[in-house]
Formats: structure tokens, C-alpha cells, sequence
């Protein structure tokens, strides 16, 4: 899937311990598997990404978002005002904030 053997990774038998390498897919030198480019023939081994958000992808996460954040203000909301008072108000009164009076 998108990664058309540009390098190959060593079988588990072949490990010398854990260290793991890429072969070289141009001339099969090994490598580092951090490696950017094969140190002997400077062939481009770092791999394209698997997978780039769309912005229909961008879209359906931000409205996902959207719609559990504004359940979730209707449903604390609900919950609230099933509060025993004076816990379910749901606006100040004006004795608790003298600084607010005119
Ligand atoms: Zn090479």
C-alpha cells in the first residue's frame, strides 16, 4: 500500500540483534532505518507518507467536533437544571456580584 518496495526491510532471521537496517532499493547497500539516503549510491530512501488529510477529511472532524461539543452543552446544561436549588440556577444573582452593580 504506497510503499512499492522503494526499500526493504530484513527479514526477523536476518536481524543482527536489534538493530534495524533497509536495504538500499538501487544498488541493495544497507542502511540505517533512519537513514534519508543510501550512504553508498545517495538513493532517496525516506518513504512518501502513507496517508495526507484532505480538507473533506479536515471538514468531518471539525463538524464531528462540533456536533459532540454541542451535545455535550445541551446535555450539562439538561443536567443542571435538574439540580436541587440553589444549584440549578443558571444565572448569578446580583448579590453575589456587588461589583457588577450600576
Ligand atoms: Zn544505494
Amino acid at each position: 500500500m504506497g510503499v512499492e518496495g522503494r526499500t526493504e526491510q530484513k527479514k526477523p532471521g536476518e536481524m543482527d540483534g536489534d538493530k534495524q537496517v533497509v536495504f538500499c532499493a538501487d544498488c541493495g547497500t544497507e542502511n540505517k532505518i533512519k537513514a534519508k539516503r543510501c550512504k553508498k549510491c545517495s538513493y532517496d530512501l525516506s518513504l512518501p507518507p502513507l496517508w495526507i488529510p484532505t480538507w473533506k477529511w479536515h471538514l468531518k472532524v471539525l463538524a464531528v467536533i462540533y456536533v459532540i461539543l454541542t451535545a455535550a452543552y445541551f446535555a450539562i446544561d439538561v443536567a443542571f437544571k435538574q439540580l436541587a436549588p440553589p444549584l440549578n440556577i443558571r444565572q448569578l444573582p446580583p448579590e453575589v456580584t456587588p461589583w457588577l452593580k450600576k
